[in-house]
């Protein structure tokens, strides 16, 4: 790229930047990919580069389908169908798994730190040290529970399969409870109320899994307490699902009021105990403890530990999220990459690089850029600052035009200061990616990609660095596409918005969100076995035993 060629953080991007470690010619260089889940797998299924010795270590010896993971928890789906066991991968590949967590990364003697799951049974935790040339950083996050008092001790989390089995294990022993004979009125209720901390696409999509089982099964296999049952959902902001279309929030929310479901926005839980849970009102500043039986904690998620310590250790410590550059190489660091949920691409600004941008447009020298210089470079800022083509979008590309008409509307040129003024506010529309498997695995497949043409490009890492054309064998930057999000929200309704301010909301998009994830789903393995879990569902109802 063209633009890049002159300003990416002071020099060209090669190759070699890309292969910092000199590795002795008889042996191949060493990958370890730390994590077996969105992004890491994707990175792994889609590397195959002969040349490097590739080592995974993750504690999870499976892949998980995570979007599927809220229907584990009433039995729609069984935990066991959205795994994908990484073995066999590795077999393919020839690849080296150790299960293991790596517990520290010691990044000046590139050497990580492991320990492997505490077994009792087999001998206890065993701990070593492991060497790398490149390591791969895909260990996604950790529930945030924003240090709020007995969260971790009293909730539940959805972020792991065995979560959901557990919740799903939860749900069913409070209705044996509460069927217990002895009981007052007063104790049912409590133990057949469900807390959702959280209104994003996870707590919603919980809630609405819950109700689905409330009307749909508990009223036949409970039919004696199911008028004590409630579920709640609390969220801080003033709306559920804020970062989706508005219409979508509208709709959410006017059906979760005609379920019965009791949304409470502006509710800042602040803290839990073994019997209450206690909300904090945004505005008026009231204090609400109510009785609950079971809380599930869904409200973000936050840096894991051992990536806080490595964020030190590089002088990343002011940061919240692990940066990288935009070619997902950790920023302050050699041989080191983050892709996924576990880190954010730190984007350039635009307005840092416009003097740089102007000159190398001006390919005349005339200080001025005419009509075609112009029209070039805008294509390419746009390729290079994702915000740009946003802004453009915005205000459909009129600025812009009429940057090439004088006042009396004759063609004309554009000077430096006209060009700063035109992209003064474009900055603005920066947007870090979200944290969505979407994001994950587009990542690990361009960060695969990068691998597999790296001895090309090594090859002829110098020459004139023309944007198009020879271009193809220097690493574009990662470039994110949104395919759409979908919100499932219970009674075999889904809204969908795809892009292009598309929003569909109903059966319909239910069918499409389940097309679309048997689709995405990685193994015809795991493909038979969902499509067979919603069949049996549809025809026999969900299990309920526990
Ligand atoms: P993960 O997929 O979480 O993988 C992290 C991996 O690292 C795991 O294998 C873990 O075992 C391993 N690991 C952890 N610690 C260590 C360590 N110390 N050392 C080595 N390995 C380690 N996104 C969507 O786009 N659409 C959806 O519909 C959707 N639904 C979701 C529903 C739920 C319930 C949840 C929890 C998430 C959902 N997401 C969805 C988000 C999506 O799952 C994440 O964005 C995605 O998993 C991020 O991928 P990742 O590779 O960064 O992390
Ligand atoms: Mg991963
Ligand atoms: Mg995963
Ligand atoms: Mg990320
Ligand atoms: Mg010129």
């Amino acid at each position: 790229l063209l633009v890049l060629s002159t300003f990416s953080g002071g020099g060209v991007l090669v190759y070699s930047d890309l292969n910092t470690v000199a590795a002795p010619t008889d042996r191949k260089k060493k990958v370890v990919v730390l994590g077996s889940g969105w992004s890491g797998y994707s990175f792994l299924s889609y590397l195959n580069n002969p040349n490097y010795e590739v080592q995974v270590v993750s504690p999870r010896n499976f892949f998980l389908f995570t979007p599927l993971l809220p229907s584990v928890t009433n039995g729609t789906v069984e935990a066991r169908s959205i795994v994908e066991p990484i073995r066999g991968l590795m077999r393919k590949k020839g690849f080296e798994y150790t299960e293991a967590e790596c517990v520290k990364i010691d990044a000046s003697n590139k050497k990580i730190h492991c320990r492997s799951k505490d077994s009792s049974r087999l001998k206890g935790t065993s701990e070593f040290d492991m060497d790398y040339d490149i390591l791969i950083i895909a260990v996604g996050a950790k529930p945030n529970t924003f240090n709020t008092p007995g969260v971790e001790e009293h909730a539940h989390f959805l972020k792991e399969a065995e979560d959901a089995l557990k919740i799903r294990q939860s749900v069913i022993d409070s209705f044996e409870r509460a069927s217990l004979p002895d009981l007052t009125e007063e104790e049912r209720k409590k133990i057949l109320h469900f807390v959702v901390v959280g209104g994003g696409p996870t707590g919603v999509e919980f809630s609405a899994e819950l109700y689905d089982f409330l009307v749909e099964d508990v009223s036949k296999i409970y039919p004696k307490v199911q008028e004590f049952t409630k579920i709640t959902l609390l969220e801080a902001g003033d709306h559920i699902l804020n970062m989706f279309d508005k219409r979508i929030t509208a709709f959410a929310e006017e059906k979760f009021q005609r379920d019965g479901i009791d949304l409470k926005t502006k509710s800042m839980v602040v803290g839990v105990t073994a019997d209450e849970i206690t909300t904090k009102e945004r505005g008026t500043g009231n204090v609400v403890s109510e009785p609950y039986g079971m809380v599930v904690w869904s409200t973000g998620i936050g840096s894991r530990p051992v990536i806080r310590d490595f964020m030190q250790q590089i002088g990343q410590g002011q940061r919240r999220v692990l940066a990288t550059d935009e070619w997902l190489r950790v920023e302050g660091c050699d041989g080191v990459y983050a892709l996924g949920d576990t880190a954010t691409i730190n984007q350039r600004k635009v307005m840092e690089d416009i003097g740089a941008i102007f000159s190398k447009a001006d390919k005349e020298e005339t200080g001025t850029l005419n009509k075609k210089e112009f029209k070039g470079v805008v294509k390419d800022i746009c390729q290079r600052y994702p915000q740009v083509e946003l802004y453009l979008k915005k205000n459909k590309m009129r600025n812009i035009a009429n940057l090439l008409k004088s006042a009396n509307g004759e063609d004309t040129e554009v000077s430096i200061e006209k060009f700063k003024q035109a992209l003064a506010e474009v900055d603005t529309q920066m947007k870090n990616l979200p944290a969505t498997a979407q994001v994950a695995s587009q990542q690990g497949k361009y960060l695969a990609k990068c691998f597999n043409k790296m001895e090309k490009c090594e090859k002829n890492p110098e020459g004139p660095l023309r944007f198009r054309g020879e271009g193809r064998h220097r690493f574009q930057p990662f470039r994110y596409r949104h395919f759409g999000s979908f919100a499932p929200l219970g009674g075999e309704q889904t809204a969908a918005e795809l892009p292009g301010d598309w929003v569909s909301i109903g059966h319909s998009s239910q069918w499409l969100w389940y097309s679309v994830y048997a689709s995405k789903l990685v193994s015809w393995r795991t493909r038979m076995l969902v499509v067979s879990d919603w069949a049996r569902r549809f025809i026999f109802g969900r299990d309920s035993s526990s």
